[in-house]
């Protein structure tokens, strides 16, 4: 039987629009406290949510829709669906808690017009909520249904109080309430939801209007999108019905807003890069340099791959050119991206220019400074400079960058402090890349930055960053929009395949360890990943095995034959790199760890990665840690412990590292599951400036907002053109553009 549900007559009505009534010259930008309803109390804790005008109210967007567009009855109630009913009420008590001295729950006795019974409860008594339930009167109340001892109620359901007496329309106070589609909110604390919705109500009544149009109408025709006030009222109230491109945020009135959101970022993004493109930087890469790197090369015991050749290739065109060069050298781990960093590097050096390559870990700076010992001898000039450095050390690099000797300083984010003080700093390389912010990025490039003298202009060092996490398109596009891309996709000849296990229950555990024992009998090593330092980090997370206690574990009872080495992150450097060198001397065949041997470490005769609660990290962090094995010429093992149980959705994706060791192939998995802070570390994710957008979900709009900005910035970069006006408005207004014009320059 179909539910009976009641139409609503009125239910497709849309917020009218009066025009704006305000002594201020920017009605959008009127303090939030003098709205209607606001008030100074309530002024203030939007205030704390960074609400503080109108503009910054009415861009706070519904996170969700809920019909209440038609009225429920009783009979027709389902346990744990939402549903919205008019009902009369019959008597209210209070229950005393048990145990909880004068704490009660409140219940409220109601009954629809078919005389069918509804309880309403509340553990949490909002104050004087019990005087209001007078028997008789008559209330809208919306909320999850439950079944209690045979009895349907809802806990803590949405009042509307107002209710005429037809009862199926609602009086004009109560129209944002119910009648209709609902806005879901984000809830701010001390705020209802009934009263945000009015507020919100009252604010588009009066103000939209009055936002400004930023996007110019040309745009706005290419691609029939309406103008923002009408998209910005849609957007709260909707009058059409609740359909799946509704609930998907995919109405016309939502794409609006989010190609506004890619539009500005992209041309802010893609203008930061003409700047870029536009500074000087020093010519390097002539054949003093070529000739340099050459030589490297052939010291080198392998020959370079074809991807480690292109990306050289690329790097020094790029250095070539009197601009700085920003470019991002994406190839999977082991794929050798530190030797094309030795050899341009190395151009630079021969050139009379200083280079700086920073790594996140002291372990990693101190394994690329060893490596580049080890492979040139004393034909590259390294300096090595971390927290750990001595004073004598660090005074004589000092010393050296000051006189201006060209030296590649290999280090760690001490190299942003600044007494290190560059002579001639022409390269910076970053290693790693998503382990820094952007912050950091600009240090070091304003560490080699000078003015010319004839010109004025800027003159900024070339950089290179580097990153084993490849970067998905979209990304690619946004947040590395200022980024030219290298892409090393071949890995060196002769690595074989790493076979990878998902392990979830004991069977597969005891045939887990088995295969390893058999490896470590034949002289191979394994690491053993944990995500947490000691078992009194896991509150909450009991059951996380740590590094710690595992070691104990697998000491005593799992491989007491073998030697054991522990890694974390809360040992001093010299420990970490005690315990690091007996492991690469063999002494132990086992190194327990947490993540700090994620990046970089290369230990080839480590064949096993054994990583517990896998579930617990990224897959593209998964995926670099697997990288630490198979670095050599024989069969590597990793194998990935989630013993969580009934959570499929974590075991099936983790069967994408089992089926597949394409990075970009599960970087575009990672980026579905869990959004872009995995790549961009969340400090950056974080400062991605999107309310309505998102990534995944609208690539097709932020690919076309990326074009528009694109050729706005090769017709009028500095929107001088009329119908531009607007958009110029805006950024000035937002500070974003000054005086920095483009195309003077
Ligand atoms: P990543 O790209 O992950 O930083 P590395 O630069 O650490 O990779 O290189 C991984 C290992 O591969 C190192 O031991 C390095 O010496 C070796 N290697 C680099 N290029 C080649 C090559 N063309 N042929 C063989 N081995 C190589
Ligand atoms: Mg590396």
């Amino acid at each position: 039987m179909p539910p009976k549900v009641k139409s609503v007559t009125k239910s497709s009505k849309s917020v009218t629009t009066k025009p704006s009534v305000s002594s201020s010259p920017h009605p959008q930008d009127t303090p939030i406290q003098f709205v209607k309803g606001v008030g100074p109390r309530l002024g203030m804790v939007f205030d704390s949510r960074g609400i503080s005008t109108v503009r910054d109210l009415l861009f706070f967007f519904p996170r969700a829709y809920e019909d209440r567009s038609k009225l429920q009855q009783v009979a027709d109630l389902q346990e744990n669906v939402k549903a919205t009913l008019a009902v009369r009420v019959s008597s209210s008590r209070k229950i005393p808690i048990r145990g909880k001295f004068g704490r009660s729950i409140l219940e409220v006795r109601c009954a629809d017009e078919a005389g069918n019974g509804l309880s309403l409860k509340w553990f949490n008594m909002p104050k004087g909520i019990d005087q209001k339930f007078q028997p008789g009167i008559q209330i809208i109340v919306s909320g999850s249904i439950k079944k209690y001892q045979g009895r349907m109620e809802m806990v803590h359901p949405e009042i509307t109080w107002n209710v005429s007496s037809s009862t199926q329309v609602p009086e004009e106070a109560e129209s944002h309430n119910y009648g209709r589609i609902v806005p879901i909110y984000t809830e701010i604390e001390g705020i209802a939801s009934r009263i945000l919705r009015k507020v919100l109500w009252e604010t588009l009544e009066r103000y939209v209007g009055a936002l400004s149009e930023d996007i110019p109408l040309s745009l706005l025709q290419k691609h029939q999108l309406p103008q923002l006030s009408e998209a910005v009222k849609q957007i709260h109230f909707p009058s059409e019905s609740l359909g799946q491109d509704l609930l998907d945020f995919k109405t016309i009135y939502h794409q609006r807003l989010i190609y506004e959101e890619f539009f500005k970022f992209e041309y802010l993004v893609l203008r930061q890069r003409l700047r870029m493109e536009r500074a000087l930087a020093p010519r390097l890469g002539h054949e003093g340099g070529l000739k340099a790197a050459d030589q490297l090369e052939k010291l080198l015991p392998f020959q370079l791959t074809g991807g480690q050749k292109n990306a050289i290739q690329e790097i020094l065109e790029d250095l070539q050119q009197a601009h700085p060069m920003n470019r991002l050298i994406q190839g999977d781990v082991g794929s050798g991206k530190t030797a094309v960093a030795f050899l341009t590097a190395a151009c630079a050096l021969a050139e009379g220019g200083q280079a700086a390559l920073m790594a996140p870990t002291e372990i990693l700076a101190e394994q690329h400074y060893k490596s580049a010992i080890r492979l040139f001898g004393g034909k590259l000039n390294v300096g090595l400079l971390t927290g750990r450095t001595s004073n004598a050390d660090r005074t004589a690099l000092l010393g050296k960058l000051a006189a201006g000797m060209p030296i590649l300083l290999i280090g760690t984010h001490a190299l942003l402090e600044p007494p290190v003080v560059f002579k001639n700093l022409v390269y910076n390389l970053i290693d790693e890349q998503h382990r820094f912010g952007v912050d950091q990025r600009r240090t070091l490039r304003n560490k080699g930055m000078s003015k010319d003298t004839a010109t004025g202009k800027t003159i900024l060092p070339h950089t290179l960053i580097l990153t084993a996490t490849p970067i998905p398109r979209t990304l690619a596009l946004t947040a590395y929009g200022d980024l030219s891309v290298s892409s090393i996709t071949e890995l060196p000849p002769g690595r074989i395949p790493i076979i990878t296990k998902l392990v979830r229950d004991k069977t597969q555990t005891s045939d887990a360890y088995a295969r390893i024992r058999e490896q470590l009998n034949l002289g191979y090593q394994a690491y053993f990943i944990y995500p947490l330092v000691n078992d009194s980090e896991a509150e909450g997370f009991t059951e996380l095995k740590s590094a710690v206690s595992e070691a104990e574990r697998l000491a005593m009872s799992v491989f007491p034959e073998f030697k054991l080495g522990l890694l974390h992150g809360q040992m001093k450097s010299d420990e970490k790199e005690s315990v690091m060198e007996a492991f690469k001397r063999r002494e132990t065949q086992i190194l327990v760890s947490t993540t700090v041997v994620e990046v970089g470490v290369d230990i080839p005769n480590a064949t096993i990665m054994v990583v517990e609660h896998a579930e617990r990290f990224g897959l593209s962090q998964l995926h670099q840690l697997r990288g630490r094995v198979g670095r050599g010429a024989v069969q590597s093992y990793c194998y990935l412990f989630s013993a969580t149980r009934g959570a499929e959705t974590t075991a099936q994706r983790l069967e994408v590292l089992e089926q597949t060791q394409d990075g970009f192939q599960i970087a575009e998995a990672d980026l579905e599951i869990r959004g872009p802070g995995e790549f961009l570390g969340t400090r950056q994710a974080g400062a991605l400036p999107f309310r309505l957008a998102n990534l995944i979900r609208d690539r097709e709009w932020l690919i076309k907002a990326r074009d528009d900005a694109a050729s706005i910035l090769k017709n009028d970069p500095d929107l001088r053109q009329e119908n531009q006006t607007s958009l110029r408005r805006y950024f000035e207004r937002e500070g974003q553009i000054q005086s920095d014009r483009l195309k003077t320059s």
